[in-house]
């Protein structure tokens, strides 16, 4: 019997490895020295001059970035349907209201129009998602927001190194980007996130809630004389800062992003010449001047196809090919649909997609034999 293909896999080396190790041996294994070289390292990848905040999760980033913004209950926060749940959820543990909206049917990215329509005088930060790791039309949000006075955060979590126009995701005129480490995303450090901005004032709040809603401000102004055992507390903060043992992790998937990325596109290019001639709906690549990630392959059958697709991940797992669905939409899931009153009807975009849609493997562990087996069932199921 042939190996069973995962959808994802990390790619974690010897590097990794030795810098975990040697964390652990010098005793100092919460945040401190690796956590903050990673933190230099990622903002000096993203090399625009913005800060760059270690997080132990992509979701307390997200978290991190609405406290900071002054969301709280009266607000409305926009997110496409077509998430996971983190990216809504952020905004309820503050007590503000989400505002579902559809997606665009070939991008799969949040729809603008859609945005401009759900504005209204209580819409407090657009949240878009940059889905499978394709930009959204970053420019016409950000022109939507300004005009309104409203914020952007930037669900990043698939899209590192993503460009648009020329710019990579984190340093656009966005007011804070969020980006994930999580074990299936580009790179990862098990757990973990970097939430990044341009401004002080944004940067500072969120340094100090990751952490106890602790403020270092009385060390900085009189490190000789305050006693190390001092700390003032501004506000009831979160836990969120990130490890040392994880930001070791980290420090070297960053150092590999760009092969780990060329790995993607030579991944992605050749599903795209293989399986054009099939009744699929393939993704769409970045727009010239873009980069997209590839976080995730998403096809859709298309509805001439008789098998359903249910049925179709069924057989891909009964050939040993491991694959996901990305996502059940927000507005089919209880506590959303309940909550909001939602219905599939207000989402067609993004319903019929889901209907369609399964993740297929893509990962820089894959070999071309393991593609080559992916693209030979997908093959015989379609042909
Ligand atoms: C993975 C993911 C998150 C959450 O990331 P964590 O680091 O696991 O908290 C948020 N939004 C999207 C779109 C994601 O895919």
């Amino acid at each position: 019997m042939t190996k069973f293909l995962p959808f994802a896999l990390p790619e974690i080396g010897e590097e990794e490895i030795q810098e975990v190790v040697e964390c652990l041996r010098s005793g100092w294994v919460t945040t401190g020295p690796k956590t903050k070289q990673f933190e230099q390292d990622f903002a000096a990848y993203l090399g625009d001059g913005g800060e760059a905040i270690a997080v132990n999760s992509a979701t307390a980033g997200l978290h991190l970035a609405l406290e900071a913004l002054g969301v709280g209950p009266g607000d409305e926060v926009i997110v496409p349907t077509l998430t996971f749940t983190a990216t809504a959820e952020v905004a309820r543990y503050l007590g503000a209201e989400l505002v579902f909206v559809d997606v665009d049917p070939i991008t799969l990215n949040i729809d603008v129009p859609a945005v401009k329509a759900a504005i209204t005088s209580k819409t407090k930060v657009i949240m878009p998602v940059h889905y499978a790791g394709l930009a959204c039309d970053m420019d016409a949000l950000l022109e939507l927001a300004h005009a309104h006075g409203v914020k952007v955060v930037e669900d990043a979590a698939h899209a590192f190194p993503t460009s648009y126009k020329g710019r990579l995701i984190g340093t656009l005129d966005s007011d804070i980007t969020v980006f994930s480490f999580y074990a299936n995303k580009t790179m990862t450090t098990g757990e973990g996130g970097m939430v990044v901005t341009k401004d002080p004032a944004l940067a500072k709040r969120m340094k100090i809630m990751r952490l106890h809603g602790i403020s270092k401000d009385a060390f900085d102004r009189f490190t000789s004389k305050t006693p190390s055992w001092f700390y003032e507390i501004v506000a009831p903060g979160f836990k969120y800062n990130l490890t040392d043992i994880a930001s070791a992790m980290g420090i070297h998937q960053l150092r590999k992003i760009d092969r780990f990325l060329v790995r993607r596109q030579q991944l992605a290019k050749r599903y795209a010449e293989e399986l054009a001639g099939l009744p699929l709906i393939l993704p769409a690549d970045a727009p010239a001047g873009g980069t997209h990630s590839w976080h995730l392959y998403v096809i859709r059958l298309r509805e001439d196809v008789s098998i359903g697709r249910d049925a179709f991940i069924q057989a891909l797992s009964d050939r040993g090919i491991g694959t996901s669905v990305h996502y059940v939409p927000l507005h089919r899931q209880p506590y959303w649909r309940d909550t909001y009153g939602l219905a599939p009807e207000q989402f067609p975009h993004a319903d019929a997609a889901y209907r369609a849609m399964l993740s297929i493997p893509l990962y820089t562990k894959m070999s071309d034999e393991d593609q080559t087996r992916v693209i030979q069932a997908l093959k015989e199921l379609l042909c």
